[in-house]
């Protein structure tokens, strides 16, 4: 039977759910354009699709029990469709099916199961049916052409384009699952990139973000020196682009070479996201993050002495093993300092395979909740001041 007549066999069109980051919205792009261009068709709900593709996150313990519910709803509405679960929490399912102590089912409802690295094989898996546990895929970014080809296929929002520049982590921040979900850092190689770019361009983009888990350690891997700023300054002679943004940067690799060419390149945003986590030497040293304090402050006073009219986000987690009121207070204080613009706080919860998810989780629900309440309270201070 040709793989045709296979396919027709199944219902093609699908419905895409996305949880989780500007990654995972990149990603679900990616899957949509190849499903489209492997003849399935988009459906407008859920309710309409004949396969539902969850493209999901891991980073917290409230994104599984938001794609566990999702799983739950879809045994009982929906039965009869296939049930694609994609992306970190996928991955997590897959290691955790393959170590040693869960070689068994894991009692969920779905029918295939691909990692944020294999994405790519779902339409081909669709097509022929194969089942989530009897070939394993790596993408890995070696079909250089196909991943162009998504790449510049993919649709726009707003005029902007989202282009992903590296996939994976190897900073193994001690509470973060996705080195293990992501797998090891690789960036994807220049010429990709900057193809990708002048094709959006010539369809209207003026805007483009660049995403990564750690941008600023960007290598295009054909060796030589093209590394973030040599990308940064490449793409913004790109006739027709106004204006560069990047997400997420490492405070660690932001050396003096990037302020440099952050500071004194014109089209690149002066919004700069910097996640410090948190504010006290000891937690920074348990989180694995590799800076200090002082390393921070020192940081954030070269950007804001190179442009006034920088704006800086960050993120912070509460309740990490081991923070005392004395730890958390420095958080706090080192807010006071920094003065950011805007926050993302959460609660620190466990996530399996980090080292921190072998500490005892110590803080109980409720300080970290009062934590997180202050750290708002301050931020909204620190707006009103
Ligand atoms: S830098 Fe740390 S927090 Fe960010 S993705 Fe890598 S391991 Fe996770």
């Amino acid at each position: 039977m040709t793989s045709l007549n296979k396919l027709n066999k199944i219902d093609k069109r699908f419905f895409i759910k996305t949880y989780g980051c500007q990654m995972n919205s990149h990603d679900s792009g990616l899957i949509e354009s190849g499903l489209l261009k492997n003849g399935f068709y988009k459906a407008d709900s859920v309710a309409d699709a004949g396969i539902v593709i969850l493209n999901t996150c891991s980073v917290r313990d409230h994104a599984d029990h938001k794609i566990l519910s999702e799983l739950g709803r879809l045994k009982k509405n929906g039965p009869d469709k296939k049930v694609v679960l994609a992306g970190c929490f996928a991955k997590q399912i897959k290691l955790k099916m393959e170590s040693e102590k869960h070689k068994t089912e894991t009692g969920l409802f779905f029918d295939y199961c691909f990692g944020p690295d294999e994405i790519m094989s779902i339409p081909d898996m669709l097509k022929y049916e194969n089942r989530y546990v009897k070939e394993s895929y790596n993408d890995d970014y070696k079909d250089v052409g196909l991943i162009e080809e998504y790449f510049s296929d993919k649709k726009l929002e707003n005029g902007a384009a989202a282009v992903k520049i590296t996939e994976g982590c190897n900073n193994f921040c001690s509470y973060c699952i996705v080195p293990y979900v992501r797998g090891e850092e690789r960036s994807i190689p220049f010429e990709i990139i900057y193809n990708t770019v002048k094709k959006q361009v010539s369809k209207g983009v003026q805007e483009i973000l660049l995403l990564g888990q750690n941008v600023n350690s960007y290598l295009s891997p054909e060796g030589g020196k093209k590394d973030f700023c040599f990308l940064l300054n490449a793409l913004s002679d790109i006739p027709g682009i106004t204006k560069i943004k990047f997400l997420t940067s490492h405070p660690k690799d932001f050396n003096d070479g990037l302020i440099e060419t952050v500071c004194g390149n014109g089209k690149i945003s002066k919004e700069i996201h910097l996640p410090v986590q948190a504010g006290s030497d000891k937690i920074l040293s348990a989180m694995n993050r590799g800076y200090n304090r002082k390393d921070y402050l020192k940081l954030i006073e070269k950007l804001r002495n190179g442009l006034s009219d920088i704006s800086i986000s960050t993120d912070i987690i509460v309740g990490f093993p081991g923070e005392t009121e004395e730890d958390f207070q420095m958080t706090v204080s080192l807010m006071g300092e920094v003065k950011f613009n805007f926050i993302f706080g959460f609660k620190y919860s466990p996530r399996p395979f980090t080292k921190a998810f072998e500490i005892v989780d110590d803080i109980s629900l409720e300080v970290k909740k009062e934590r997180l309440e202050r750290v708002f309270q301050k931020q909204k201070e620190i707006l009103c001041s």
